[in-house]
Order: structure tokens, then sequence, then C-alpha cells
């Protein structure tokens, strides 16, 4: 149990022994217009016009796995071969494709235009296009945009590239408040703003609401607790801008998420005892939940591929609070400052990788066998096909991990894999 008063002021500045692993080669892993499908999720006034190719539409259709029929929050403009040779001129029928679209829709109050790789090719400038359209359609349609393409990019930084092109927009103020910078599920906010309540913490944003238009403030008095470790641009953004970061681990599993609140409770003065009443029984609870799956975890091993940039802070919880041994922890980016108050968490006999040379890293997993492997959908076919246990890395922005409640939850999608296996064998 955290106690407040053991907390070292300017805790977040621990670092790690752990020596880094860097590679640059060939790499596995989806573009940012992955984030689009849990952003939908979250910003129920807001819509995503993906400006690229059929490729692009295939991927945000089949990760959604959405029916063509269902009248979505997000779509693709195609450009065809004739935008594509620079015949047509792009920004005419977009403006038009948008403005359509907007008349059909009502309910959309923020429309998101997102660039891909071919609207990137032909240089569609979608930021122009976005101020074109945002002086034709203000006050009733804030249009903005940003980048979800990428080779160089992993699929989580398509949040950050969305939070970074509202951070502009966001009202400026001089009140104390928190700010929660990471998509979390509706049912994790509702969650944490009862326990910041009860803490007497507030007043506390969620940076994205759950409307678009509802942009926070920020100034020099805002605190910003983050609860996804992929944010990294926005909060730059918003540092600029005089806000500060409260270093803490993220909130997956009961430790994370006591040490969260923890964080934001030592920067508000809460008492120690309030502190200790309010998350106890929460805590306790989630240990209770998370220990049922102790027997089928504890002791196997664990290779995280470069995937999602979660790999750090659920490489911690897989083994501080189930026992996993965590063979080698690889992240698509490391940023160090942001995951400043997890590394020292981990054990220090690992591998943590940063960057990937796919079949380099595919010859250490041959090599050390671990029983279960974390890794994106490219990789986890052909790695059950040899014989190895995977759980998909995208499942970890796709379901409510986050907090107290869902610590059980988080544990369990690493014990299927397992258990599944376990069955096919009797
Ligand atoms: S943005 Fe680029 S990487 Fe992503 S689906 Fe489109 S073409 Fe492929």
């Amino acid at each position: 149990m955290t106690d407040l008063s053991a907390l070292p002021p300017g805790d977040g500045l621990r670092g790690t022994t752990i020596p880094v692993l860097r590679e640059r080669g060939q790499r596995e892993v989806f573009c940012g217009l992955t984030g689009i499908v849990w952003l939908h999720r979250k910003m129920q006034d807001a819509f995503f016009l993906v400006v690229g190719s059929r490729t692009c539409a295939h991927l945000i259709q089949s990760a959604a796995g959405v029916m063509i029929f269902s009248e979505p929050r997000f779509g693709t403009a195609i450009l065809g071969d004739r935008d594509l040779a620079g015949i047509a001129d792009a920004n005419d029928e977009l403006d038009r494709l948008c403005v359509q679209l907007l008349e059909r829709r009502p309910d959309i109050g923020t429309l998101f235009l997102v660039g891909s790789c071919p609207s990137e090719v032909i240089k569609l400038d979608l930021a122009k296009a976005a101020e074109r359209l945002s002086a034709q359609l203000l006050p009733r349609v804030r249009v903005v945009s940003y980048s979800g393409s990428g080779i160089e990019t992993t699929f989580t930084q398509g949040e950050d590239s969305a939070l970074g092109a509202l951070v502009p927009l966001m009202p400026r103020s001089e009140a104390r408040q928190l700010l929660v910078v990471g998509c979390v599920a509706d049912v994790v906010e509702d969650q944490f703003r009862r326990v910041f309540d009860q803490l007497g913490i507030g007043p506390v944003a969620f940076f994205p609401a759950r409307r678009a238009g509802d942009l926070p403030s920020v100034g020099p008095n805002t605190d910003l607790l983050l609860a996804q470790p992929f944010v990294g641009n926005t909060v730059r953004a918003l540092e600029s801008l005089g806000a500060r970061i409260l270093e803490a681990p993220y909130p997956f599993g009961a430790e994370g998420t006591t040490e969260w609140f923890a964080a934001a409770a030592g920067a508000w003065g809460v008492d120690n005892a309030l502190f200790q009443t309010v998350t106890k029984p929460l805590e306790d609870r989630a240990r209770k939940a998370v220990s049922r799956h102790v027997p089928r975890l504890s002791g196997k091993s664990l290779f995280l591929m470069p995937d999602s940039q979660l790999e750090i802070p659920i490489a911690r919880f897989l083994n501080r609070e189930l026992g996993m041994r965590l063979i080698e922890v690889g992240t698509p980016h490391l940023d160090r400052r942001l995951v400043a108050a997890e590394l020292p968490l981990l054990p220090d006999d690992i591998t943590l990788s940063e960057g990937q040379d796919v079949e380099r890293q595919l010859d250490r997993l041959r090599a050390a066998a671990p029983d279960l492997v974390l890794c994106g959908l490219g990789l986890a076919n052909p790695l059950e096909a040899e014989g190895f246990a995977t759980k998909w890395s995208i499942e970890l922005v796709f379901s409510p991990v986050h907090g107290y409640e869902q610590a059980g939850d988080l544990a369990e999608l690493f014990a299927r894999p397992l258990d599944r296996r376990e069955r096919l064998r009797v």
C-alpha cells in the first residue's frame, strides 16, 4: 500500500540501470489510422475522415469490424488516380465532400481530416483544408487535421497526433486543475472521477473528453496525469502552455493505479489517512481479482514485442502482480521521461529494447522460447503457427483495462491464451 508521506519529492527523476538495446531495422507495426477506432468511440460528436486510398479504408474497416451499411463516425475520402496524378483539384473535391457529409450528419461537431501516406505523397495540405473549412463552417463545426500515416509510426501514435492537433484550440486558464491525458473508456473515466471526488481533488478534466467540442482548458496551474504512455507530443505541447507533468506509473493493475492516484494526491496535499481510506478497499478488491490469475501466470515467461508503447507498464504489472518472468520488453519508442516512474519497477535482468529489427528479434524470441508473446496482429498468426501462445497488443487499447475495477480483466487477457492452450492439450 502506498503511503503518501513516504513518497520523496521529485520521485519521478529516478532512473534505471537496465541497458537499452536499440534496433533500427524492419518493423512490423500498424499505422496511426488505427487510433480512429477507439477515438471515435470516445468522442461522440467527432467524425474522422481519412483522406487516403482503398488500402486505408480497408484497414479502418477491418480494424473496427463495422458493417458497411452502418453509419459509423469515420470514413475514407478515397483519392482516385486523377487526384494522385495531380489532374483533378483534390482540394475542391474534399471541400465539397466535407460540406455534403456535414449536411447529412448534423450530429457532428468536430471533423478530423486524417492524413495518410497517399495524401502526403501528393502533398495535399490538410492543415490548410481544415483552416479553409473551419472558416466556412464555424461555429457549428470545427475542422482539425492530423496525420495518421506512417511507416515510421506505431498505431497508438495516431491518438497522440489527434490530441496534439486539439491542443492549440484549448482555452487558456490560470485556475488550478488536474488534466488526465490519454483516452480512457467512459466506464474508467467515471470510476476515476469518483475516486478523485472522494479524495477532494478537482476540478478534474479528461483529454479527450466525451465530446470533442468540450475542450478542457490548460495553463500554468494545470497538473497533467497521464493515462497512456504514448501521448508524448501532446504532453510537450501542453507543457509549452505552462502545464506540468506529475510523474507516476500508469494506472494498470492494483499497484499502478494506487501509485497513479498517489501522484495526484501528493501534489494536491491530500491527507494520508483519507488517501488510505479511499484507495485501500479498492486496491484490496483489485488485488483479489488479479490473484485469481496468479496460478495460471506465475512463473510463466513473457516476451513483449514492440507494438503499442504500452509494453513497459504492462510488463511491470504482469511481473510484479502476477509473477510473470520477463525475457524481453520491447517498445517502439522509449520516451524516458514518460516512463520515468515505471523503469525502476522493472527487474534488472531483462532485455529492454527500443525500435525493431524484426528478424533479429524473432531469432531472440525463438531462442528464449517464451510461454507467452505479446505482439501485433501481423506477427501473432505466424507465431501461433510456430507453436507460441500470443496475445494481441491491440486489445490493450480496444478493451477497458485501466484502473482498479479492470485489473482482474487485464490479468485475464493474458491468462486466456494459456488457458486455451491447456484446454486444447487435454
Ligand atoms: S496510411 Fe499508409 S500505412 Fe496506413 S493504411 Fe494508409 S497507406 Fe497503409
